[in-house]
């Protein structure tokens, strides 16, 4: 048995899609390991008018799927206990400190806290700020910490507005911003990769690195969340956080140790050192894409779905190259694409190494050796490197070392929300986005879609279940590269 967290665990929204699918299952698997013992205590909140009992039943369902032993689950689920309340309401909170006062003395919590803010985002610096007014953050717990789900800010300014509340109360060692992209294990995995093995570790520059590509491509379509899309697009849905936060890995400094404050730093070096395009600069290297029909018309064009205004410009594709100014970096191009409807679901890390000189002659020709990481649907470790044909002239040819996650690690993996609970109680913060990093990432997105809103675009520009724009492809063509995946 690991040791026991001691902690009390407040979910705001715990009656919502997000607790029910997955943060509850989460917190269920983190007891059966053990890191939950006896000494925590978890209280569900939400303007829903629900009994203890009504309460602690929505919690056995939703982690019916996990449960192997009901004792356990029973055990379990007595820890749990509901408060309604409406989080706009300060008074909410005076009842809200007596609970936890009661749950601190009943299971020995040592003032420990954590509270989740699982609700919309326009609530989150409301309820920092009275956590804080109304006295929920104790003065004698070793701990208070704020897990924050997405989205964080739509703008730099928004984004700057939500920070300058959440810091009237908790400081950033104290803020767990979710991005389940660096819950995944293998976005983690980069890591391990990168600096588990000199042979990479090394490598991992200007000298020996070509490019560097991610892809987050998806199949589907906006379904029937253009409500939102329509406002975001995939620069602001996929773009500023997600494939930014797996850039921060790809591009850090090799961090001194591997404590968060030292990665936060590693990565913070190379996100402060990004370049933000002007209008020009962004037109350069920026392509905009939005679905249209498939070839076989059985898939309807983004402009026809249900609740895009017919004019809309939003994007639904995004491809573009980033430009670190570092020693490591200088000259070594970051490609990144994101779109909706591509030909394939596939998140991915391709990186691109050098050639090598060719000392072989004849008819030899030499190939990029390339690394990649499958992120997502399948897990894996790809690495194409040269080697020597079978023929009996001396001729070289591409072979592809691979591995695949196997069902079975599959199975041990730790969902993203169990991995980022269990990371926030142990205070570790290296798998959560950092301020710096997500006010930069902003400002980045910021300009790109200013300089996209001054200029009017022809959509649509790609057809349903190809692999986006063409501009997209020329945009690498221009470099004397090409996209890994094709599809
Ligand atoms: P939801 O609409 O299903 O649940 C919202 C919860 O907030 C409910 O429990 C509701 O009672 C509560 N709530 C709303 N207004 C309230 C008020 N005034 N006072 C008290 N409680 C109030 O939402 P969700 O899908 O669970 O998402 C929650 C958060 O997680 C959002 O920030 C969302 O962006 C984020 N998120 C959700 C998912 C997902 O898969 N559902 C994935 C990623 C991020």
């Amino acid at each position: 048995m690991p040791a026991e967290i001691t902690t009390l665990l407040t979910f705001f929204g715990g009656t919502g899609d997000l607790a029910k699918r997955k943060l509850y299952p989460s917190t269920y698997n983190l007891f059966k390991k053990g890191f939950l013992q006896e000494h925590f205590a978890v209280i569900g909140t939400s303007r829903a008018d629900l009994s203890e009992v009504e309460f602690r039943q929505m919690v056995r369902d939703s982690i019916a799927g996990f449960v192997d032993d009901e004792a356990n689950a029973e055990a379990f689920i007595s820890h749990f206990t509901y408060i309604q309340q409406d989080i706009t309401d300060q008074d909410s909170y005076k009842a809200m400190k007596e609970l936890n006062d009661q749950l601190d003395a009943k299971y020995d919590l040592k003032g420990n806290r954590i509270y989740y803010m699982s609700v919309a985002p326009r609530f989150f610096g409301t309820v920092a700020k009275f956590l804080k007014s109304e006295g929920l953050i104790t003065e004698n717990g070793e701990f208070n910490r704020l897990m924050i789900e997405k989205p964080f800010g739509s703008s730099f300014g928004t984004a700057e507005e939500l920070q300058n509340e959440l810091s009237e109360a908790f400081d950033e060692a104290q803020i767990f911003r979710i991005d389940h992209y660096l819950g995944k294990e293998m976005v983690q995995n980069i890591a391990a990769v990168r600096f588990g093995n000199p042979l990479f570790d090394a490598a991992w520059n200007k000298d020996y690195i070509e490019n560097v590509q991610v892809t987050l491509s998806e199949v589907l379509g906006v379904e029937e969340r253009a409500g939102y899309y329509d406002t975001a697009g995939a620069l602001r849905d996929m773009i500023q956080n997600h494939t930014m936060q797996i850039i921060g890995w790809l591009a850090m400094e090799k961090p001194t140790s591997f404590t968060d404050t030292d990665i936060r730093a590693a990565k913070n070096a190379a996100f402060n050192s990004l370049k933000i395009y002007n209008a020009a600069e962004v037109a350069e290297n920026f392509v905009r894409g939005q679905y249209g029909e498939s070839a076989d018309g059985s898939q309807k064009k983004y402009l026809d779905e249900l609740d895009v205004p017919a004019d809309s410009q939003n994007n639904t594709y995004v491809a573009g190259k980033l430009q670190f100014d570092m020693p490591r970096w200088n000259g070594v191009p970051f490609y990144i694409r994101s779109g909706k409807r591509l030909a394939a679901k596939q998140t991915r890390v391709d990186v691109v190494f050098k050639k090598g000189l060719n000392i072989f002659g004849g008819d030899v020709e030499l190939a990029n050796p390339v690394l990649s990481i499958l992120i997502d649907p399948k897990g894996g470790i790809e690495f194409k490197i040269n080697a020597k044909d079978v023929t009996s002239e001396f001729l070289t040819r591409v072979i592809n070392l691979d591995w695949t996650v196997s069902a079975e690690d599959k199975q041990l993996t730790p969902e993203p929300y169990e991995r980022m609970i269990h990371d926030a109680m142990n205070g570790n913060g290296s798998n959560f986005a950092d301020w710096n990093g997500v006010a930069i990432a902003w400002k980045f997105v910021d300009a790109i879609q200013e300089a996209w809103d001054a200029q009017h675009q022809d959509f649509p520009n790609y057809v349903s279940g190809s692999m986006g724009p063409v501009a997209a492809d020329e945009l690498l063509a221009r470099d004397g590269n090409e996209w890994i995946f094709k599809g």
